[in-house]
């Protein structure tokens, strides 16, 4: 199950669109932000009904 998301680049403040695959449980990956490339450190949980559940974006260095 697909969720589309959108969330705030922590490197230059765009807001982008997102596109989670919550059947995979509980993630942690990068994304590229489309507007300034920089990667961007996602992580998100899915709770117990497949919903997403928290979902949060940082600078991957940190
Ligand atoms: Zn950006």
């Amino acid at each position: 199950m697909l969720e589309d998301v959108t969330v705030t680049c922590p490197y230059c403040w765009e807001t982008i669109a997102l596109e989670l695959d919550l059947s995979r449980g509980d993630q942690t990956c990068v994304e590229d932000c489309p507007v300034c490339c920089a990667p961007i450190l996602v992580h998100y949980t899915v709770d117990d009904e497949g919903q997403l559940d928290t979902l949060t974006v940082a600078r991957e260095n940190g």
